[in-house]
């Protein structure tokens, strides 16, 4: 599967610590991340990490259209919904495409690992099913 980390900027260090508990799950995926958030989390987990640009720059915007293309399994995003974004615009964009694909997302660390869970005990298998073949175009 094709997952996507992303945290805002407080939510950081949030993120790289739910990397490093579920690293056994996380690396048996492809992971992708904004810019930022990738760099944390390679750094600090030893996670192999394809990086998008940094939020701010559009590397929400890449994620996105990796979903309306297909690419993107799962959505990992640990908002910070207490610091208003330059980029709101951007992160409500992908938040869309998440429920336009059905793409399963979450927005915070409880519901991080529950999908992370679930996805590990095969409740997401039919995912890989209905992707079929576009999954071969889709590694780095
Ligand atoms: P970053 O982007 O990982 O490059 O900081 C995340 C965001 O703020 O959208």
């Amino acid at each position: 599967m094709n997952i996507a980390l992303i945290a805002h900027d407080k939510k950081k260090a949030d993120i790289v610590k739910l990397a490093h508990a579920y690293k056994p799950i996380l690396s048996k995926h492809h992971l992708f991340a904004t810019g930022t958030t990738g760099k944390r989390i390679a750094e600090e987990t030893g996670l192999d990490v394809h990086r998008f640009k940094s939020g701010p720059l559009g590397g929400d915007q890449q994620i996105g259209a990796y979903i309306s293309d297909n690419k993107m399994d799962l959505v990992i995003f640990i908002r910070d919904p207490l610091t208003a974004q330059a980029h709101e615009p951007d992160i409500s964009a992908l938040l869309r495409l998440c429920d336009v694909y059905e793409i399963p997302l979450a927005t915070n660390q409880g519901s991080a690992e529950v999908l992370l869970r679930g996805l590990d005990a095969g409740f997401y298998s039919w995912r890989e099913v209905s992707r079929g073949e576009d999954r071969d175009t889709l590694h780095f």
